[in-house]
Formats: structure tokens, C-alpha cells, sequence
């Protein structure tokens, strides 16, 4: 038995208690991420997360685990930014190894107008406290020398940013990473139970319905992925948010020696090879809103088609699995955090397809706002009333979508 699960076996499971101070609806990396933190950091032990599958089962543990902080609009640079530096000592923090590896991301750009995009999202950058550079084609193929900087005649690379702080870590790790670390402490993780309505008490929001009966809390969040819009009309909350299909693919096994994260900002496609060997693949997410996890044939066949050009080796490669996710998407596809307008209810949502590489620091912001009642400056940009104040925090560009 590896260490990793061995030092899951000594983990409590509790029968949930009929109270809690704070009830976090979703054992995703967000809603596990804002328990341990209450924990850690604000001694708040009487927290339940009611998750209705197994944990980690909804995007987190679906996703291509990329973690970066080159966004395009400062508010967003430095929330990443401050995300991907605790991701870098989650591992020394909470004794749990979450396979964390820097590996720089290349971000490629085929026109003058990309050169152009890149160029101002660097600059940005490193304004705002993330590295970012432009390198040219020489630079290219010395991170990346699989790359056929022809783009197969059709992509010719003219350059690209540099983003050398990306990282990659295990996405089941991390959630098993906050999990244990909260229930350590006392939390409840209550896996198998979903939410199936909101107690309420006049205006008020004062806990949940679950197959185990209610449970009352002083303040619930909702930290439910691509299901918010459904939490939210438990309390006729309607929120500015489609839930899209994600989908993503894993090759067999490659040598190892595919250092970098390539990312191409035009084809909306990119790669990044596992610790095991696998070449992972992902690309936009689909564009009509729905809520199944199915794959489709048509992203394979798009992805296959724009990878092979970039990447000639990929030819001779079998694609072993290919998965989707259901993701919250925002208008301005940038999150969600805070307060909900309905007294006792909170929302971290609109992580969409960029929401993995966020769980530190959304969930250490989530928590300080709910042990102290007001947001956390890192995250007072993204409250939900920006759009009623028309304040959007637009950054289509940063989320690898059209
Ligand atoms: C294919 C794919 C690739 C991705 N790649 C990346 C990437 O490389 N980098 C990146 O930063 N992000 C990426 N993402 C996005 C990222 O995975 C998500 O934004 C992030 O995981 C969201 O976490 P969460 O905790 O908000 O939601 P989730 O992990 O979806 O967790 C929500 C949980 O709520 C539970 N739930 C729902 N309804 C109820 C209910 N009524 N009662 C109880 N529980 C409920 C669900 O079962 C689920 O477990 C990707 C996503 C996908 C699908």
C-alpha cells in the first residue's frame, strides 16, 4: 500500500450533527479548500462539506490540472498569482504530497495579432507580480523541442509568452490534501448526501435539506461547480451563469522529456505530459450549454487534427480515455466570490473551465470573508453585484475559450 493512502486510513467519518456554524454545499477542491482554511486559519471547526457523490467526483477531479497566473487584467494576475504561490508549499503545509512540479507554460501565437495579444499579456503581467516574457521561435523549440515550428505548413509559430512559474500537481491529491487536513481538525466531510433544498426562514437562508434530514447552519455556501444555478433557485437566486461542457483527453505513454505546458492562444488547444508518461490534451468547452458529462467524437477529432500539426509525435500515440466536466461559466468568465444578496447564503462559482489552479486562494479568501463578514480585497472585485453595477471583470482571452 503506497504512503498516500495509508495516511488516509486513520481519517474519522462522522454521522452529520443536526447544527453547524458554517454548511459548505460541495466536496470540490473549492468547497474543501474554504473548510481547511476555516480551520487552519480561523479555528472554526463546526463546518460540515455535504458532497453528494464522492469527493473530488464533480471538475476537480476531472480537470487537466494546470495551475498559472497569466490572466490578462490585473485584479485577476494577482489573485493567480497568490494562488499558485500557495500551491507551490501546500505540499510542506499539510504534510500531504500533491506531486506539485513547475514546468513553465508556452502560450503560441501563429499571427501578428496574437504576437501582439501575448505581448500586452506579459507586460501585464509582470506589472502586476507574475512572470511572463516573450520569447521567440529559437526559444521555442530550445523548451519544447517536439514542436514542429512549422505548424505542419499551417501554423507557422511566430513566438510566444512565457509563463516559467506554471505548474502542474494531482488533482486527487489535492483534494484529499484539504479533505484530510480539515477533517484533522474537526471538520465533517459528508460524502453520499446531496443538498436537496435550502431552510429558510423568511429571507433568511438557515441551512440545508439532505436524505439524513435538515441541518442547520449560521451560514451555508454554495461551492457546487456547474450545479450553482440549480442551489441558487432553491432560494430564487438567479445567477448570470451557463453550465457548459468540458471535455479533455490522455494519450498512452510518451518517453518522458515533454518539459513544458504548451498552450495555443488561436487553436484553443494545449498539452502537458503526466508524471506517468501520458500526453494530456484539452481544448475550449463546448458550446451549447448542457449538463452531460459525455464525450464526443467531434472534440476528439478537433483536438487530434490541431495537435498533430503542432506536434508531429502525437501521430504515433493511442488515446487511452477521453472525459468531460459540467462547468460554471460567467459572463465575463471571471469567478464568482461572496455575498448573494440572500442573508446566510454565499457563492464561490464561475470557475469554469480555469477554476482548479484557484482552489488555495479562493478558498483561504472564502474563509476569511465568512469568519469576518466582509471580503478579503483579493476577492471584493469578483462580488456577484459587479455586473448589476456593471463593473464586469472581462478576460474572455485568459481562459483559453472564443
Ligand atoms: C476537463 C476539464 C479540464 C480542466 N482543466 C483545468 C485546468 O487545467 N486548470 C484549471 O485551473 N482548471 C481546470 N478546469 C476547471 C476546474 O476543474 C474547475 O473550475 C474546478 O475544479 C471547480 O472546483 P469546484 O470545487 O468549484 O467544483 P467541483 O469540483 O465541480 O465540485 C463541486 C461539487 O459539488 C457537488 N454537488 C453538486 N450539487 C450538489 C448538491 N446538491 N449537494 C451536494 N453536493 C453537490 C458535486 O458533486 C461536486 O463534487 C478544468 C475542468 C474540466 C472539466
Amino acid at each position: 500500500m503506497n504512503e498516500f493512502v495509508e495516511t488516509l486510513l486513520d481519517l474519522e467519518w462522522h454521522e452529520p450533527q443536526r447544527s453547524y456554524d458554517v454548511v459548505i454545499i460541495g466536496g470540490g477542491g473549492h468547497g474543501l479548500a474554504t473548510a481547511y482554511y476555516l480551520a487552519t486559519r480561523h479555528g472554526m471547526s463546526s463546518v460540515a462539506v455535504i458532497e453528494a457523490d464522492y469527493i473530488g467526483s464533480g471538475n476537480t477531479g476531472r480537470n487537466t490540472t494546470i495551475i498559472r497566473a497569466n490572466y490578462g487584467i490585473p485584479e485577476s494576475v494577482r489573485f493567480y498569482q497568490h494562488s499558485l504561490e500557495l500551491y507551490s508549499t501546500l505540499e510542506e503545509e499539510t504534510g500531504f504530497p500533491i506531486m506539485h512540479s513547475t514546468k513553465g507554460l508556452i502560450w503560441l501565437a501563429h499571427t501578428e495579432a496574437a504576437l501582439r495579444a501575448e505581448r500586452a499579456r506579459a507586460l501585464m503581467n509582470q506589472a502586476c507580480g507574475a512572470g511572463t516574457v516573450m520569447i521567440g521561435p529559437d526559444e521555442v523549440a530550445e523548451l519544447c523541442p517536439q514542436l514542429d515550428l512549422t505548424g505542419g505548413g499551417r501554423y507557422p509559430v511566430l513566438g510566444a509568452s512565457y509563463h516559467p512559474g506554471a505548474a502542474t500537481a494531482r488533482h486527487d491529491r489535492v483534494v484529499w490534501a484539504y479533505a484530510q487536513g480539515a477533517m484533522r481538525r474537526g471538520v465533517d466531510v459528508l460524502p453520499h448526501l446531496p443538498v436537496t433544498a435550502l431552510l429558510r426562514d423568511g429571507g433568511r437562508v438557515t441551512g440545508v435539506q439532505t436524505a439524513d434530514g435538515p441541518i442547520s447552519a449560521g451560514v451555508v455556501l454554495s461551492a457546487v461547480g456547474g450545479n450553482v444555478t440549480t442551489v441558487g433557485a432553491m432560494a430564487d437566486l438567479r445567477l448570470p451563469i451557463r453550465t457548459h461542457p468540458l471535455q479533455a483527453l490522455v494519450t498512452n505513454q510518451y518517453s518522458q522529456g515533454f518539459g513544458p505546458i504548451v498552450s495555443d492562444s488561436e487553436l484553443l488547444c494545449y498539452v502537458s505530459q503526466t508524471a506517468r508518461g501520458q500526453m494530456l490534451m484539452g481544448a475550449e468547452f463546448d458550446s451549447q450549454p448542457s449538463y452531460s458529462r459525455a464525450s464526443s467524437f467531434e472534440f476528439l477529432q478537433s483536438v487530434a487534427a490541431k495537435m498533430t500539426h503542432l506536434l508531429p509525435f502525437l501521430r504515433d500515440l493511442r488515446v487511452l480515455r477521453t472525459w468531460a466536466g459540467i462547468c460554471d461559466i460567467s459572463p465575463d468568465y471571471s469567478p464568482i466570490m461572496g455575498f448573494t444578496g440572500v442573508d446566510g447564503l454565499l457563492i464561490t462559482t464561475g470557475w469554469g473551465t480555469w477554476g482548479f489552479k484557484a482552489i488555495p486562494a479562493g478558498g483561504e479568501a472564502m474563509a476569511q470573508m465568512i469568519a469576518t463578514g466582509t471580503p478579503p480585497p483579493l476577492i471584493a472585485p469578483f462580488a456577484l453585484d459587479r455586473f448589476a453595477r456593471d463593473h464586469a471583470m472581462a478576460d474572455q482571452g485568459s481562459a483559453g475559450t472564443r
